[in-house]
């Protein structure tokens, strides 16, 4: 989850004094690093996925499945090739927010070769294999987004208790020893962003209403040891949880592209921008939270709220006094503002930034989009710091900002090159909810890095008002969104930039359907684009076939015929023998629904609902042997 600085943390009033200098310092480095790489050209396409991971143990004469603490010693034995020669090790393991999680990339970003294509899935099987090869007889690994009883009672093993009054959330729900202890940074971020708040965070989610879940559906928290102020935050009628762990310790499916150059990054990030909330619900993944029925299909608002370090004067409860800023949105959340050329017209959301900052920025020489971008980064306060950190040399250090950049937790990532690397300029694309098979996740990875080509070979538009995108973000959280919801979109896709005279012609409303697969004369469908230009490049026979399969997953997906893996959930749950409709998912349900994701995962389990007889071939696929005379994805290479 971004930055790891070793060192000591800082209390958070040590953090809060240090904040103007890690801001001042960091706006110094992000601009000796643009002046240093802004003319950076030439680039090969590189791309590589991350996977987030979840360790349960089962119980099976008990039926309970709890989470299993054990990644810090896992990621001890998964690092142990990479310690030695990180370019021998076949996968890179990170921590994650949860002593549960592990977070699995390929040993080497994937390049341009289209038959990368055709080793992305058996890349993330042997990922899987080689945490499966060193878990316990009992324990089994999963990439589903939210484990549906945390914060229910017993949920770990071993078996730990929430302590309301000490530790770094003090929730009702959430033990201490959830949190990875080996690296002091996500302790740090909980309390710290707790403290900046000036209580405990506070997620609210809608329930989902079924025949017998009582209204209003309030919970007595006393139970629990609250005090009082949790019962004052939580809402009828919504699932309440207090803890930057319901969040954070959810899974999700990441993409990272390296660009050209700088131009073509900041392309890629405004037109990824508004496919931000199309993603996001047909990844949908995670109906259940605190052991109840949401009636939400999606992750993303939970990890808003979990993160939410703003106080009620920033969040405009109360009259600016002692801080500066009414800040909209949590530092997890949507992007503000398009920030190429292209996207200046469809900026219509005013942001939020310290008016200094942005100066110093243009005084260095950045243009208005991207010093507007940074700025309004900065308008956070560093929330974790290591007094190792302090005192940095501006002209060669990034930590200043990359500690603000890698906690403004956003749908896409704007990386500039990191200190010191070869690395050029990367986009990152954040919405996906993680899938339950390495087919389905490798298909919407070759999905977005197909869909980037289309984009910048076909130089395609997709830009909406930024206010759009943010109402398309909410319409993406409904339950079965892909079915019922519309999504503001561009059909007027094939213009060069300029916006046309009649703007609110260039975009309407569509289902996830017309925009993946059409409609009529006025939009041809993202999975035709994707075709037509795999058509163009001539692939060879095993990438094509890979593709297809892909392409077929997000055709059926999108139509309706095949289940989001919310909906297979909600299915599994209502049929369920132990639930009792009254939006509360058993420890016993919750043992079943584990097992058949397991059993699904591992291809024991048919889902033809989610998956549809796809991709069940399990066979190795591979690189061919004469790699360099495969095409290459370079946009020349496109007959357009
Ligand atoms: P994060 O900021 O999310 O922690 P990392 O820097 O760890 O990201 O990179 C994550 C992803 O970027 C991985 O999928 C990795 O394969 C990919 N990656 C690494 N190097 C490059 C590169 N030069 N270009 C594009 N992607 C890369
Ligand atoms: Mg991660
Ligand atoms: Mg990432």
């Amino acid at each position: 989850m971004g930055l790891l600085s070793e060192g000591s943390p800082l209390s958070w009033p040590e953090t809060k004094r240090l904040a103007p200098h890690v801001q001042r310092h960091g706006i110094e480095q992000f601009i000796n690093q643009f002046r240093r790489l802004k003319e950076r050209r030439g680039d090969s396409l590189k791309w590589g996925d991350e996977v987030e991971y979840m360790v349960l143990r089962l119980n099976r004469e008990a039926r309970t499945a709890r989470l299993s603490l054990r990644s810090p010693e896992l990621l001890d034995q998964l690092q142990a090739t990479e310690r030695q020669d990180p370019s021998a090790a076949p996968s890179l393991w990170r921590p994650e927010y949860g002593a549960y999680m592990v977070e699995g990339t390929p040993g080497q970003p994937y390049g341009s070769i289209v038959s990368f294509f055709n080793t992305v899935e058996s890349n993330m099987r042997a990922r899987r294999r080689e945490v499966e090869a060193i878990l316990q007889p009992d324990e089994i690994l999963l990439s589903i987004t939210s484990f549906p009883r945390l914060g229910c009672g017993v949920f770990t093993d071993p078996p730990c208790y929430p302590t309301p009054t000490a530790g770094s959330s003090q929730s009702l729900f959430i033990p201490e020893e959830v949190i990875f202890p080996a690296h002091p940074r996500f302790a740090t971020l909980t309390r710290n962003i707790r403290e900046r708040r000036g209580k405990k965070v506070a997620i609210n989610m809608p329930i989902l209403v079924d025949e017998r879940t009582p209204r209003p559906f309030i919970e007595d928290l006393s139970q629990y040891g609250d005090d009082g102020r949790s019962q004052r935050a939580a809402l009828p009628d919504h699932v309440y949880m207090d803890a930057m762990a319901f969040g954070m310790g959810c899974s999700c499916l990441q993409i990272t592209f390296q660009a050209e150059n700088l131009l073509e990054a900041r392309r890629l990030y405004d037109q990824l921008n508004p496919l931000c909330p199309i993603l996001l619900a047909l990844t949908a993944a995670s109906p259940v939270h605190r052991g109840h029925l949401l009636d939400t299909d999606c992750r993303w608002d939970v990890i808003a709220m979990s993160c939410d370090c703003r106080t009620d004067q920033e969040r405009g409860l109360e009259p600016l006094t002692t801080e500066r800023f009414v800040i909209p949105k949590s530092r997890y959340g949507s992007t503000d503002s398009y920030i190429s050329e292209c996207g200046r017209p469809y900026n219509d959301v005013k942001l939020v930034m310290d008016e200094e900052l942005h100066a110093r920025l243009r005084e260095g020489g950045i243009d208005d989009l991207l010093a507007a971008h940074v700025a309004h980064l900065f308008v956070r306060e560093p929330i974790s710091l290591f007094s190792e950190k302090i005192e940095q040399d501006d002209s060669v250090d990034m930590d200043h900002f990359e500690n603000i950049q890698s906690t403004n937790w956003q749908t896409m990532r704007f990386k500039p090159p990191p200190a010191g690397s070869n690395i050029g300029w990367r986009v990152e694309f954040r919405p996906c909810e993680v899938q339950l098979t390495d087919f389905e996740n490798a298909a919407f990875v070759c999905f977005v890095v197909l869909l980037t080509r289309v984009i910048l070979s076909y130089k395609l538009n997709f830009l909406i008002p930024i206010s759009k995108v943010d109402e398309n973000m909410k319409r993406a959280h409904r339950k079965d969104a892909v079915l019922r919801e519309k999504f503001w979109f561009r059909s007027d896709f094939l213009c060069d930039g300029s916006p046309s005279m009649d703007a609110e012609q260039e975009y309407s409303e569509l289902t996830i359907n017309e925009i993946f697969n059409g409609k009529g004369d006025e939009f041809p469908g993202l999975v035709p684009l994707v075709s037509h230009y795999l058509n163009a490049i001539n692939i060879d026979a095993d990438t094509r076939c890979t593709t297809g399969q892909y392409l077929q997953l997000m055709r059926r997906r999108a139509s309706g015929e095949l289940q989001t893996t919310a909906r297979w959930m909600r299915e599994f749950i209502a049929g369920h023998a132990d639930y009792q409709r009254d939006s509360v998912v058993p420890e016993s349900t919750a043992f079943d629904l584990m097992v058949a994701c397991h059993e699904v995962t591992t291809g024991r389990r048919p889902a033809p609902a989610l998956l549809g007889g796809l991709g069940t071939s399990r066979t190795e696929n591979h690189l061919p042997a004469a790699i360099h005379r495969t095409p290459s994805l370079y946009k020349q290479d496109a007959q357009t």
